[in-house]
């Protein structure tokens, strides 16, 4: 396989977490109509994320929870006894009418890419990237761990050198759990310190294959440039990974309401860029997080133009422009009166702004670990 794939689904357009929901928005759909408009995804590039079986969600998940969620969408309806198991019918992870399918076909594309990418390749993933579900636990928006069942996969095939790189504003909790202390995944992390779930501080080396690096608030572009070149590109160089999953969630950006990272779109595509040109046999980068429904349609529509090696023009063209237009964001001030820029380019460029010791410090502190050369417990 050598043309870039995307996966996206039908499933995501017009399904909601509910009213009030930070993920009450569209997002892949979103993805899918811009790059269409844009003529950056041909019929050829595209598939259709299948709805992974049970039983396939059985190889990280466990069963009886598999038989919750769907016994749970199928009635519409949680007791208390499972809500206090299995962390459904909650706040964060409510019922509503796709709660099963919708990451069952998330976890689906998931396992697609890996058997695409048996041959190597790159696929993109926008709908995936839910790393805070738990095997026996929905948790932080995820019912299911697509990322955590891409890597079990891959291992499944063979693999023995396989990388997690997670650049959601967020700890991925999840993988982390499933993963830590092992001798064959190397896992970086670059999130935001002090917030939910609490985890991944910098001393958490998950006995020896993780790498935390937590940042303050108003992380920026050229502080995500430095952890680029002088802690990921290192080490995954050094590890020489058969295959990269690559977490992009798109939360880390200025004007998300979810984190107080100042991170611009370019910085996701020069990320995606970097990994990319590392030329790893298999890559597979996903979504993740994001909740402004604006940026992320942006961000994730030029990680796919860049994946798929195509120019973003400084403006979009009035098809493009159209479907930013015809985005709303309800039950968000920012979703009053968005500046103009939110429609008509995708482009966010930042002003260079100066890199603080503290980043400098902790890079530091993690490129001297084994784990950043290379070498995993
Ligand atoms: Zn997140």
């Amino acid at each position: 396989m050598t043309t870039p794939v995307f996966l996206g689904s039908e499933i995501y357009r017009g399904s909601t977490y509910g009213s009030w929901h930070p993920l009450r928005i569209p997002r892949v759909s979103t993805v899918m109509d811009l790059c269409r408009a844009m003529g950056w995804l041909s019929a050829a590039q595209y598939r259709q994320s299948p709805r992974a079986k049970p039983k396939a969600l059985t190889a990280w998940h466990d069963p009886l929870y598999i038989e919750a969620l769907m016994r749970a969408e199928e009635t519409q309806d949680v007791d208390d006894a499972t809500r206090a198991r299995h962390g459904l019918g909650t706040v964060a992870n409510p019922v509503f009418p796709e709660m099963y399918r919708r990451p069952a076909t998330g976890a689906g594309g998931a396992l697609l890419a890996v058997e695409l990418l048996r041959a190597g390749g790159v696929v993109f993933h926008p709908g995936g990237g839910t790393h805070h579900g738990l095997p026996d636990r929905a948790n932080g928006f995820c019912y299911l761990n697509d990322p955590a069942l891409a890597i079990t996969a891959l291992r499944q095939q063979g693999l023995t050198r396989i990388a997690y790189v997670d650049i959601d504003a967020h700890h991925p909790d999840g993988v982390e759990h499933g993963f830590k202390g092992a001798s064959d995944v190397l896992m970086i992390s670059v999130h935001e310190e002090r917030r939910w779930p609490f985890t991944g501080a910098l001393d958490d080396d998950g006995g020896g294959n993780c790498l935390n690096l937590p940042v303050p608030r108003g992380f920026h572009d050229a502080e995500m440039a430095l952890i680029r070149d002088m802690l990921i590109l290192p080490a995954l160089a050094a590890f020489s990974p058969e295959a990269i999953v690559f977490q992009c969630g798109a939360d880390a950006v200025t004007d998300d309401p979810l984190s107080r990272l100042c991170l611009s779109a370019q910085s996701y595509w020069d990320m995606v860029a970097a990994v990319q040109s590392l030329r790893c046999h298999r890559l597979l980068v996903t979504g993740g997080g994001g909740y402004n429904p604006w940026t992320v349609a942006r961000v994730w529509s030029g990680i796919w133009a860049t994946l798929s090696g195509q120019d973003i023009p400084d403006h979009l063209p009035q098809d493009g422009e159209a479907i930013l237009r015809g985005l709303s964001w309800a039950g968000h001030s920012k979703g009053k009166s968005p500046p103009a820029t939110w429609f008509t380019q995708l482009h966010d460029r930042q002003d260079e702004t100066p890199i603080r010791d503290i980043i400098r410090d902790r890079i530091a502190l993690l490129s001297a670990r084994p784990a950043a050369q290379g070498v995993l417990p």
